[in-house]
């Protein structure tokens, strides 16, 4: 154990503080939250939790900053700030990357490539800050009409645990590049990287107020944040029933809002697919992250001619993952907590009483050298039924339910059979059979021969359940801005 409380010091002091208008704030509640390590279950510190008049301050710092030395910078100004925001992360990375992986689990190569995600954002959007353009619109000779983009004010936060710092970047350079200031609330578990960027931040030369952190829990100073009236946007990604939550608070005072709601995306394997690319495509796609991703593809739909092959080949690699703590760059770390570990195993406890048997793993699992951590076996049911639980509920852990289909057409009802709509991926060598599956699966984005492909420049949001709005690309910066018109009678 000492080597992972080695690991934690020589990452440094981490912050247990919240930063609220430039400086850093203890809180006023003599109540903490204790955040841990979830490869060791060793103590990491605590942070505050904000009360609403702590949140409050911080959306009035937020508001301040709206008319402060923040909105007066010129265009290629505030692209130059966001750029060297990205450069100060860059110069980071590999302390984010530690902290990362201690803070939520992850391995320190997954860390590094989400913390280099983080620089990707702002570097993408500090491009494109003095390219905001409007339109003109024809009205005839008497009149000029115009159109120009103005921020939306304060913008709110709620991070989740699962990809913590790019989640963070993903929301808050849009808004940045649009002009708004922003409160954030990174989830309980994993508040350590969000209180750091925003500190990074400033030493960059943002000034104080204009990207404000509040810690806390999800029910009180979360729905503080939602609910506040000058809150004029909220982006929001978890789970769909708080996602649901925030719409209400948000409704209450008629803010927009991006809600990212996670997924049950099937991955489609045809009987032409080349198998030596879908197995570890597959299984890349489920057990990254040790399953914890809003995007993983959990249902694999596979065309029965290539059933038993394929799943005789996932069991063995399942089979194969190596679990460890992150620091070591495993197969796959641990879950984010000793509640997730429970919820993920009442999944499998569940699908057993129901007759399901697993191929591969199926339970919790101690780890040599991570007795406190919160493993769960990279695990593989098969033939699920589509209404089965398993098939139906994100599951949120490392749990890959195999459902056999007869032809393309049954796999698009099958695909398009939750209340779900994130994403989808196809293995196939025929591009007619690729493009029908991507035309028809109801889906935000759909991979071809290659799971997890996206990028900073690409839009990223769900249909059906899996939310509202698109992050990412171009298409993210319209939550973020808002149409002006103005005419001219002459
Ligand atoms: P939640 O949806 O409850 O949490 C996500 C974020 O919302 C956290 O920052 C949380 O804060 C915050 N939050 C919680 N309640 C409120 C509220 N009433 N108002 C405003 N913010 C709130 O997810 P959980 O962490 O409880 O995880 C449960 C399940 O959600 C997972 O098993 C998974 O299925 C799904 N999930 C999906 C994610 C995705 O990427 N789509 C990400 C995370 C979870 P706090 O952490 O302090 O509670």
């Amino acid at each position: 154990m000492s080597r992972w409380q080695d690991a934690i010091d020589a990452a440094g002091k981490l912050p247990e503080y919240m930063i609220v208008d430039g400086q850093r704030q203890s809180g006023s509640r003599a109540e903490r939250i204790e955040v841990y390590d979830p490869g060791s279950g060793l103590s990491l510190g605590s942070v505050p939790v904000a009360t609403i008049d702590e949140v409050d301050e911080a959306v009035q710092a937020a508001k301040r900053a709206l008319t402060g030395p923040w909105s007066v910078l010129s265009p290629k100004d505030r692209g130059r700030m966001l750029w060297s925001i990205g450069e100060r992360i860059r110069e980071n990375v590999e302390r984010l990357a530690l902290i990362e992986t201690l803070d939520c689990g992850k391995t320190l190569q997954d860390s590094t490539i989400t913390v280099e995600r983080a620089v990707d954002y702002f570097s993408y959007y500090a491009g494109i800050v003095d390219k905001l353009e409007g339109t003109t619109i024809p009205l005839g000779d008497s009149k000029v009409c115009f159109t120009e983009r103005v921020p939306v004010g304060v913008t709110g936060h709620i991070v989740p645990w699962n990809v913590p710092i790019s989640t963070f970047a993903r929301g808050i350079a849009p808004t940045l590049a649009c002009g708004n200031t922003a409160v954030v609330k990174p989830a309980e578990d994993t508040p350590l990287t969000a209180i750091l960027l925003a500190e990074l931040m400033q030493e960059a030369g943002l000034p104080p107020g204009v990207v404000n952190v509040v810690t806390g829990y999800g029910a009180n100073t979360g729905q503080a944040l939602t609910e506040h009236p000058e809150v004029r946007h909220i982006t929001f990604t978890g789970s769909m029933n708080t996602g649901k939550a925030v719409m209400t608070a948000a409704a209450s005072h008629v803010a927009s809002v991006t809600l990212e709601l996670g997924g049950k995306s099937p991955h489609l394997v045809l009987k032409d697919a080349d198998l030596d690319r879908a197995v570890p495509d597959v299984l890349k796609g489920v057990f990254k992250n040790a399953g914890q991703i809003c995007s993983a593809g959990t249902r694999l739909l596979v065309e029965r001619p290539v059933h038993a092959e394929l799943v005789s080949r996932l069991v063995d690699g399942a089979n194969a993952y190596v679990l460890g703590h992150g620091l070591e760059n495993p197969d796959m770390g641990p879950l984010i907590s000793a509640r997730q570990l429970q919820s993920v195993a009442g999944f499998a406890e569940r699908a057993r009483e129901r007759g399901l048997s697993f191929c591969a793993g199926g339970n919790p699992v101690t780890v040599e050298t991570c007795e406190g951590g919160n493993f769960f076996e990279p695990s593989i049911v098969d033939n699920v039924s589509s209404d089965d639980e398993l098939a139906q509920s994100e599951i949120f852990g490392p749990i890959l339910s195999v459902i056999p289909v007869n032809d393309l057409d049954h796999a698009i009802e099958v695909a398009n059979d939750t209340a779900y709509g994130l994403a989808a991926g196809v293995h196939t060598l025929d591009v007619s059979q690729a493009m029908r599956f991507a035309k028809a699966v109801e889906a935000g984005q759909v991979f071809i021969n290659g799971y997890h492909g996206g990028s900073d420049a690409v839009p990223f949001g769900g249909m059906k359940d899996s939310g509202i709005g698109r992050e990412k690309g171009l298409t993210g910066l319209d939550a973020y801005s808002q149409i002006k018109a103005v005419t001219i009678s002459m």
